[in-house]
């Protein structure tokens, strides 16, 4: 059996943000992260809107990129003394991960991180609150996705919770919001959604269903991110941005990814290279090795976006976004070529294993992604 899970409201264009104003309730939660949403205003905004509909808020915030347990039990101990009934996550793709494990274990006090790593093990939530997802970056759509991604600090392992209770009740996706992105997180986040949609179009469980959300948002990628990167301040490329973000999670949050996400995963865990940074990077070599796998896809997307060759647009889009073409020419990375050759054969191997490696259009052996990993830190 298939099935597609989205949340069953979505809010956005511009000023979304007020439909708080709307909500029924008595308590909320905020869950944000280190500063920025502080900084621009939007917490502020939230407060006084919760405040129209006469609902109390309290703010947990210094939810750290990559979120650790760690943070995520103090969450659930702040929500524990406060009793929300709504649980609201505003910020980066950190904050919306923590506040859904939060929101787990504040509706279940006793349950142990442990007990959640298997897939779909989260019990049913919604007994004591419900929960709203506010993106403020147009990137890993936590907002629609069954995802959360939290950091064992003492096991040093990033976890991939999955289960549809996680899946928001409501998303707020207003594009003033992201608008405050600095370019090379434009860049880097928006070349994550072009990630996701590719990944998701090819799947090998991609469906009706999810094939027209990943197409439209290829397409919305490739019209809107140069002018988003270019002008920050152009509101209609950051919605247009925005919504594909959304749209590509709907899809890949259904038709789950491929080894894009599986190389970009294990490069950056072993280096300080960010997620959207290292996917935009390896996208090109991971297309020219499905091509032949997925080749009816493919054409698919080329006959769509009315082009000959998506690998060629694809890097062309990086070059356009000043984003590298190979690992190696990035010089502020934190390792040298014999590092790379030191960690290549385990980060293949850990790559092979990722779970996204199971939908991947062409079945890969460890020297295939040897192979590309070397294509990509090299370049051709
Ligand atoms: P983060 O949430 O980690 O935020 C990165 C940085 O951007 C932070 O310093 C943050 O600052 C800043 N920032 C966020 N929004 C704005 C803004 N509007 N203006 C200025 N600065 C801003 O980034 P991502 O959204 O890329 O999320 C990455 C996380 O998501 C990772 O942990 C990754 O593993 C996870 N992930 C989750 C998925 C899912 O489906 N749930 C899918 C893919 C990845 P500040 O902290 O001050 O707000
Ligand atoms: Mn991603």
């Amino acid at each position: 059996m298939n099935s597609f899970v989205i949340p069953p409201e979505i809010h956005h264009s511009q000023d979304s943000l007020s439909y708080l104003e709307n909500l029924e309730g008595e308590k909320a939660v905020l869950v944000t992260g280190g500063s920025s949403m502080k900084r621009f205003g939007f917490l502020d905004q939230a407060v006084e809107l919760l405040e129209k509909a006469g609902i109390e808020s309290k703010i947990i915030d210094g939810v750290e990129p990559n979120p650790s347990v760690k943070t995520v039990n103090k969450g659930k101990n702040l929500m524990l003394d406060f009793e929300p009934d709504w649980v609201i996550a505003i910020g980066g793709g950190s904050a919306l991960d923590a506040a859904k494990i939060m929101w787990a274990f504040y509706e279940h006090p006793d349950l142990e991180f442990e007990e959640i790593i298997e897939v779909g093990s989260i019990p049913e939530l919604r007994n004591k609150a419900k929960f709203i997802a506010i993106p403020s970056t147009s990137g890993t759509a936590s907002e629609i996705t069954a995802f959360s991604v939290i950091t064992d600090l003492e096991k040093k392992i990033k976890y991939p919770i999955v289960s549809p209770e996680i899946v928001p009740d409501l998303a707020i996706v207003d594009p003033q919001i992201p608008a405050t992105m600095p370019s090379h997180i434009t860049a880097n986040t928006g070349m994550d959604v072009m990630a996701h949609a590719v990944e998701a179009f090819v799947s090998t469980a991609a469906t009706d269903y999810t094939d027209p959300l990943a197409l439209k948002a290829i397409k919305l990628v490739f019209d809107y991110l140069p002018e988003a990167v270019a002008d920050g301040d152009n509101l209609e490329a950051r919605e247009k941005m925005h919504n594909a973000s959304t749209l590509a999670g709907m899809a890949f949050s259904n038709a789950s990814l491929g080894i894009v996400h599986s190389l970009a995963h294990k490069i950056g865990g072993e280096f300080h290279v960010t997620h959207g940074l290292a996917n935009a990077i390896l996208l090109p070599y991971v297309i020219d090795f499905n091509y032949q796998a997925a080749e009816n896809k493919f054409k698919e997307i080329e006959e769509y976006l009315g082009i000959n060759d998506l690998k060629a647009e694809v890097k062309n889009l990086n070059q356009k976004l000043d984003i590298k073409a190979n690992f190696k020419e990035i010089d502020w990375l934190d390792y040298t070529e014999e590092d790379f050759e030191e960690v290549l054969a385990r980060m293949s191997q850990n790559a092979l294993e990722d779970p996204c490696t199971l939908t991947n259009p062409e079945e890969p052996e460890v020297e295939d992604l040897k192979e590309i990993y070397k294509k990509a830190y090299y370049g051709e």
